[in-house]
């Protein structure tokens, strides 16, 4: 397993950490929760000593559910990232990063994750309606009590994150990143490289699409948000699906490796990067042990880009996901 530090933190992680937003149920069509501990605890035995999770997955579920697969001496062999800045009311989320929400949510994570600390911790999504210098100052003192490790931002922009860090150490940064969701080459990564922060990529298998396993038949259930998800609708899942099987070839022709691995390879070639990576069952990690011990040379990472092109005319952002920002006259909810 390839190790990194994050930022200039000292913690040393996995370049591939799990990924718990399914774990936690919501917008997953549900959760098992024996099978998610069991997955926890397959990552760890496969190397992996990153696990990444927020309040907002399941409403407090993943963490949870981390907490409980971690308990004991796991615990140690772990580095924990979860995050704060969301706020939902009657299943409706919205942004809130108010110094005073944040506080709050660091204790609730902590005691939901069964721990003292937590070693690294994002604000989720960017807060227009609170300065970030609010947030990023409660959580440099958060830092200062040892509650916290690390401090990162998600779905930051570069010039958010320059504002942000007058006001606390920044290590990490966490984007929507894989091979069909490129944005954040044209800014986050290239200011994440400069500037020394780690990249957590999320998605890094879109949404299970570069897992190689779905069809044209491949339906969702419950409030999968596959289902309203553009690239898993209309001619749009057909053009994805074509690139995917002919990654596929490609994969297993030149480095005999599944198109999975060549997409969580493709990640980990791409600058300072850690691949979350989401999975509910432990076969879904099986695969861990195909990613490591080679790389993706120029020419082909050329041949990726042409399939790219050629397959998908339109690609599409993952900004569906974005939740909205909170009302301006609404009380701090919890
Ligand atoms: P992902 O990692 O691209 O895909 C996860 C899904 O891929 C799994 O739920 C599973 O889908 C499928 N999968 C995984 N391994 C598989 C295998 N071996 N065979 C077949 N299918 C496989 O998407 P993600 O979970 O959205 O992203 C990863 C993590 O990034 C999240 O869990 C979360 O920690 C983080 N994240 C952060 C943000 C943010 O705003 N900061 C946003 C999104 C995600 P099935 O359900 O079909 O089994």
């Amino acid at each position: 397993m390839e190790t990194t530090t994050i930022g200039a933190s000292g913690i040393e992680v996995s370049r591939i950490a799990l990924g718990t937003w399914a774990i936690g149920g919501w917008m997953w069509g549900g959760t098992d929760e024996a099978q998610a501990i069991a997955t926890i605890r397959r990552a760890v035995d496969s190397g992996v000593t990153l696990i990444d999770t927020a309040p907002v997955y399941g409403f407090g579920r993943s963490e949870e559910i981390v907490g409980k697969a971690l308990a004991g001496p796991l615990r140690s062999r772990v580095r924990i990232a979860t995050k704060g800045g969301l706020a939902w009311r009657g299943g409706q989320v919205f942004r809130d990063s108010r110094a005073t929400r944040i506080r709050a949510e660091v204790e609730d994570s902590l005691r939901r994750l069964g721990t003292d600390h937590i070693d690294l911790y994002q604000v989720h999504w960017p807060d227009s309606q609170t300065p970030l210098e609010e947030t990023a100052t409660a959580l440099e003192m958060l830092r200062t009590q040892g509650k916290l490790g690390a401090i990162g931002v998600s779905n930051f922009s570069p010039a958010q994150m320059s504002v942000f860090r007058a006001a606390a150490e920044l290590d990490a940064v966490q984007p929507p990143y894989n091979l069909f969701e490129r944005e954040m080459e044209d800014g986050v990564l290239p200011y994440a490289s400069r500037t020394g922060l780690s990249v957590l990529c999320y998605g890094a298998l879109c949404r299970g699409l570069l897992s190689g396993r779905m069809d044209i038949h491949t339906t969702f259930r419950g409030d999968d948000l596959r289902k309203i998800d553009p690239k898993f609708n209309g001619a749009r899942f057909r053009h994805y699906l074509a690139a995917v099987d002919e990654l596929s070839r490609l994969a297993r022709e030149r480095f005999d490796k599944s198109v999975l691995a060549l997409a969580v390879r493709w990640v980990l070639d791409q600058g300072p990067t850690i691949a979350l990576w989401g999975a509910r069952s432990p076969e879904q990690l099986d695969a861990i042990g195909d990613v490591a011990g080679w790389h993706i040379d120029t020419a082909t990472l050329r041949d990726i880009d042409a399939i790219l092109r050629r397959c998908i005319g339109e690609p599409i952002a993952p900004s569906f996901m974005a939740p909205p920002e909170r009302a301006i006259a609404q009380p701090h909810e919890r």
